[in-house]
């Protein structure tokens, strides 16, 4: 696909989602004061490892108009573009899978990253290109992710920002692993992680935090992915994680962590599994106002947990955020 038809095929998607949009606020007054959709200023690029395959993967990030929201589009294949949306998930098993059905081979994995980054950062509409299956792991965190949009700078639309707000309480559950939304008095999303695993290095941890950008930027997005180092042979034998090293990983055996420099915080385990939620739960399409627990919560239990939100129209309703921070909500056409 030549660069012309990428862009003809991305600006087709953005219209028909900005028409859909309209068409979703239609019932909505102009109102003062409001925070605007937020894009990037500019676009960049870089090139990383692609975890799984091991080979070299170009990303760009570009700025998208106003009601577009994230949307993926392979550039090595002729491929339609790619909605970061739940629906829109065909894989959970090592990391967050989009595509265009569960056996195509237009598919994007391990997005999960580069989501909690725009969220983080309070991106509203971008157009993600890249030239391979899955998205480069670079360090394992969000911070690179971070760091090349803080170097693109955002721009913000006239267009009102939206969120959605839980109304009832959904939940999910695996064994004794469940992920939970329910409604919260606070504006934004709070959130609350336990994990456990048996590796002494990891144990039992735990952590809540009210997300904003300043808390995304220090708490979360530094946080690597880990794996146990039993678990890596068997994924080199299925032929997975063959770019993985502990330039891009933290591996634990028993008590100790394997990288040579360590932690970079005695919790990042489950700071890690907070920054996965916050990039899963994005595939929301908008930020949720209310509060998520998960506990031993992973990739398929975050999407379950939207699938079974979206499910239920009495659960959720738009809300549009006030720059001052407070939310004015409003009802809208389903
Ligand atoms: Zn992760």
């Amino acid at each position: 696909m030549t660069a012309d038809t990428t862009e003809e095929a991305f600006l087709s998607t953005a219209s028909s989602f900005r028409t859909l949009a309209t068409e979703a606020f239609s019932s909505r007054t102009a109102e003062p004061a409001v925070a605007g959709q937020r894009t990037l200023r500019s676009s960049i690029s870089c090139v990383g490892i692609g975890l799984h395959t091991g080979a070299a993967i170009r990303l760009s990030i570009r700025p998208a108009p106003a009601d577009t929201g994230i949307v993926f589009q392979r550039t090595d294949i002729a491929a339609s573009p790619l909605p970061a949306r739940y629906d829109s998930v065909v894989e959970t098993r090592l990391s967050t899978v989009i595509g265009e059905s569960p056996q195509s081979g237009n598919r994007v994995a391990t997005i999960e990253h580069m989501m909690s980054a725009l969220h983080g950062r309070g991106i509203d509409n971008a157009l993600i290109l890249v030239d391979g299956p899955e998205l480069p792991v670079l360090d394992g965190s969000s911070a690179d992710f971070l760091f090349l949009l803080d170097c693109a700078g955002t721009t913000e639309s006239d267009e009102p920002r939206r969120e959605i707000e839980i109304l009832k309480t959904v939940r999910v559950a695996n064994g004794d692993a469940f992920a939970v939304l329910r409604p919260h008095a606070r504006s934004g999303l709070s959130l609350e992680m336990t994990i456990d695993f048996p590796a002494a290095a990891i144990g039992r941890q735990k952590l809540s935090l009210d997300l904003d950008e300043s808390a995304f930027r220090h708490d979360l997005a530094f946080s690597r992915t880990f794996t146990e180092r039993g678990e890596i042979d068997a994924l080199h034998r299925a032929g997975l994680a063959l770019g993985g090293s502990l330039d891009n990983a933290i591996v634990v055996d028993g008590v100790n962590v394997l990288n040579p420099t360590g932690l970079r915080a005695r919790d990042e385990f489950v700071r890690h599994k907070l920054l996965d939620a916050v990039g899963d739960l994005y595939l929301a399409g908008a930020r949720l106002r209310g509060r998520f627990i998960g506990h031993k919560s992973g990739h398929h239990l975050n999407n379950q947990l939207l699938r079974t939100l979206f499910a239920d129209r009495s659960a959720w309703r738009w809300a549009q955020k006030r720059a001052s921070g407070s939310l004015q909500p409003r009802r809208v056409a389903a």
